[in-house]
């Protein structure tokens, strides 16, 4: 068949097997030429000790897919993922993580490297049952467990509630200037607040619960290495985004998984292991996309990033936490509460200003001068596979195979 890109309301519904096995690839080069010292500005990793054994959990796109690439690929591990995806059909595409994941284990496994995936719903037990007992057979205990997941939706493993994640202010409706990046209208978004249901169903499917289960089963079944670590990602960003953001449900959420670190912590004593939130950059990623009001800071923050020479993807980032924060043979660089930051070029002054003075100006007019529209667009296609050259769009492909 001919994949074609089709989208609906922000979201992709198609992605391409040989776009985004050519994606995963790239990544992959990127973090094998960093680790050769061959890009710019990115140094060579110290001679620190980086885990042998990585449990990605979520790990088929974004920042989990690329802390795989990097844990393989820079420093050599073994790697398992669980994420969910929807298979192939004869006639109709795969999740972009599911090509991703052949593409990834293909490579791995051609370098020597131990590569598998569970595909199902991460908040099942029955998924955790299978992931452990992939791992006591044939990976042995876990030096670090990188927890990715973004999920609009959790049942509950125990009783089979639904929860359901919202992104919404909590006190008082939230009016901010929006875009959608793919008609390339100015709108106002106007977002009504959550109620407290809806904040609380917001933290039990992005706050820190399940990650603390999953912690929980793998130090029970014996799973978990001496010094091991694990690190879950956060988002913090610019005031003007707070109410809907930081400050509103899905902040919440995040309150939740960075208190949750600490209590790892302290369960991963006995291993004399640590746990630690990563506040990584605005990204555009299949999740990001679709919350309010942020596309437009992150095109904007794009354009002056990228103007200043200071722009950074999922791969760059990840590259950056393993080789200049979690494993550099001192202690890791963490803030005032405790977690790592990786959101330090986004939120410097000069950067900041530069976003306030534009977030103030931007209007229909002179919005494609100071907002990258066009890499946000970009991005979001090659996330999905589109929009790269060296991929024949016209080919006829079959959606089940890669090449
Ligand atoms: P993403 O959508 O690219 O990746 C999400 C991953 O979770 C995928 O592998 C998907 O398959 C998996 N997943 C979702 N539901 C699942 C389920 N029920 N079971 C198993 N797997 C499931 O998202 P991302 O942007 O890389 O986000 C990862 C984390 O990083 C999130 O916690 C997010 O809040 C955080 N973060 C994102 C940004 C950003 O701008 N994108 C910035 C800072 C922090």
């Amino acid at each position: 068949m001919i994949v074609k890109q089709k989208i609906m309301r922000s979201v992709s519904l198609t992605a391409h097997p040989l776009g985004c096995a050519w994606d995963t690839c790239d990544q992959i080069d990127w973090a094998e030429a960093a680790k050769e010292g061959r890009i710019p500005g990115y140094d060579k990793p110290a001679a620190a000790q980086f885990p042998a054994n990585v449990l990605v959990i979520g790990g088929s796109t974004g920042y989990g897919l690329a802390t795989r690439i990097v844990s393989s690929f820079v420093g050599g591990a073994d790697t398992i993922n669980v994420s969910f995806e929807r298979e192939p059909k004869e006639n109709k595409t795969a999740t972009p993580g599911w090509y991703n994941t052949m593409a990834f284990e293909r490579r791995a496994v051609q370098a020597g490297r131990k590569a598998a995936s569970v595909f199902g719903d991460a908040f099942s037990h029955a998924i955790k049952e299978e992931t452990l007992e992939l791992i006591r057979k044939e990976f042995g205990k876990i030096d670090l467990v990188v927890y990715s997941l973004a999920s609009p939706v959790r049942v509950d493993p125990d009783d089979g509630t639904v929860y359901r994640s919202v992104i919404k202010p909590v006190s008082g409706t939230y009016r901010a200037k929006s875009i959608d990046p793919f008609s390339e209208k100015m709108t106002y978004a106007e977002v009504e607040a959550a109620t407290e249901e809806q904040v609380a169903e917001t933290v039990k499917v992005m706050g820190g619960e399940d990650w603390k289960l999953w912690i929980s089963s793998l130090a029970a079944h014996g799973l978990l290495a001496e010094h091991c670590k694990t690190v879950a990602f956060s988002y913090i960003g610019p005031e003007v985004t707070f109410p809907i953001y930081r400050e509103g449900s899905i902040g919440r959420a995040k309150e939740h998984l960075e208190r949750t670190a600490a209590e790892l912590s302290i369960l991963l004593q006995q291993f004399d292991g640590t746990a630690y939130v990563s506040v990584n950059k605005a990204l555009v990623t299949r999740a990001s996309s679709v919350i309010p009001v942020v596309p437009l800071y992150i095109t904007i923050l794009y354009r002056i990033m990228k103007d200043m020479d200071l722009h950074e993807g999922c791969i760059e980032q990840m590259y950056r936490m393993m080789t200049q924060r979690l494993y550099t043979g001192d202690p890791v660089p963490v803030d005032d509460a405790g977690r790592i930051r990786l959101d330090d070029w986004e939120m410097r002054e000069d950067v900041q200003q530069q976003v306030e003075a534009a977030w103030e100006e931007i209007d229909q007019e002179n919005l494609l001068q100071l907002a990258d529209l066009e890499g946000f667009r970009k991005e979001y296609a090659q996330i999905h596979g589109f929009g790269l050259a060296g991929i024949d769009y016209s080919r006829d492909v079959d959606p089940r195979v890669i090449d």
